[in-house]
């Protein structure tokens, strides 16, 4: 008698189906040292991700409140966190009113971001990944300028100042994205330093990069490119591969985006046959993650997914208390003297910043030890 499969859920096709997620494997906790994770630790730590079947959420920072609040859900979840700088984010972080001609105020900025985490990582006991996103071919002068910074720090340090960078050249022809790539990858690998190239567009629109026009097909990463970068990066150094599946930056209706994170599976199961390697050679980064649901998530993850950025989400999670705040004391935030509770009570304590941003930081660790939960790295780490 046929076993009926009332278990599986009818959208999703047979190969989705072994949900390894909901029956974890043994792996013995990784042990990391708290402070910035570089070289083969950042290595190691990807691999281990891939062999737990976990992930590690990426959040863009524009400043100090949301790195402490990246640190503290790191904390929490006992599990290393990737800090990471968007090139506006960084600028954000050096100040609005800096000229950024020629990106000093997104140099700047991200060098800032960075030690301000590097001094607190140790004191907060966790590990962190410093990273940078999204650099298209106009904005490769700003990689170049961390670089410049990175040795700097590299000869005093032995460590380089970022852990990863990221470059985002998927506008270019492949084979100029890839020469582009190894040039810097090349500049890396002596800093024991990792690189995120992106293939296929990421949908929608973020930072000022509007990819919501882009036809469709260009929204999905080929297998063949994937290999391409495998053979041409892989000799250098350390990469790791924004694919695209679908996947958009922002939070969209859903049923408007249409997740084919099979690509995933078929680009490794290819590089596999290809090249005779283990299972799931490539580490792959999962743009646009927020309003994603946790089955798209772990379905990503079991296919190699290490990094999942999350922008929108947190972003939100920032603002919503902030609001609510905002909302409920109203009447004690329309001048610095007097409220319902008298006509010279003092406002001070509600107009206070740290007051209220400090229920923002909140709002964003919470998000965030959820993304933890979702992309299986909670609690699954060390430190
Ligand atoms: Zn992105």
């Amino acid at each position: 008698m046929p076993v009926p499969h009332a278990h599986r859920s009818p959208q999703l096709p047979l190969a989705v189906a072994p949900r390894r997620c909901l029956l974890p494997r043994i792996v013995t906790k990784l042990k990391l040292k708290p402070g910035i994770v570089t070289g083969d630790a950042l290595n190691q730590l990807f691999a281990y991700c891939k062999q737990a079947q976990c992930a590690l959420p990426a959040i863009n920072v524009i400043g100090s409140h949301i790195s402490n609040a990246a640190m503290a859900a790191a904390k929490e979840a006992g599990a290393p966190i990737i800090i990471q700088f968007s090139h506006t984010g960084a600028q954000f972080v050096g100040g609005k009113t800096l000229d950024n001609s020629k990106q000093q105020a997104s140099i700047g900025g991200a060098i800032a971001g960075a030690m301000h985490v590097r001094a607190l990582a140790e004191v907060y006991g966790v590990p962190v990944v410093l990273h940078t996103d999204h650099a298209a071919k106009k904005l490769l002068g700003w990689v170049d300028g961390l670089l410049d910074a990175g040795e700097k720090f590299f000869e005093k340090h032995g460590e380089p100042l970022f852990s990863s960078h990221m470059l985002d050249l998927s506008e270019q022809p492949i084979a100029e994205n890839i020469a582009l790539s190894s040039e810097r990858l090349q500049r890396m690998a002596k800093l024991g330093m990792t690189l995120e190239v992106e293939l296929g567009v990421t949908g929608g629109e973020e930072d000022g990069v509007d990819n919501t026009g882009v036809e469709h097909s260009k929204l999905y990463t080929r297998p063949e490119d994937v290999l391409a970068v495998y053979d041409a990066l892989g000799p250098i150094g350390n990469f790791t591969v924004a694919a695209s599946f679908g996947n958009t930056h922002g939070v969209y209706a859903p049923g408007n985006v249409k997740l084919k994170p099979t690509i995933l599976r078929d680009s490794q199961t290819h590089i596999q046959a290809a090249r005779k390697t283990g299972p799931s050679p490539v580490n792959f980064v999962f743009h646009g993650g927020s309003g994603s649901t946790p089955e798209e998530i772990r379905e990503a993850v079991s296919y190699g997914v290490v990094k999942m950025n999350i922008d929108t989400d947190t972003q939100y999670a920032f603002l919503q208390p902030i609001k609510k705040f905002m909302d409920e004391k109203d009447a004690y935030l329309k001048s610095q003297i007097g409220n319902p509770e008298g006509a010279d009570a003092p406002n001070k304590k509600y107009i206070d910043p740290r007051g209220w941003l400090h229920l923002g930081e909140k709002g964003v660790t919470a998000r965030l030890v959820e993304a933890f939960k979702d992309l299986g790295s909670f609690q699954k780490f060390e430190f």
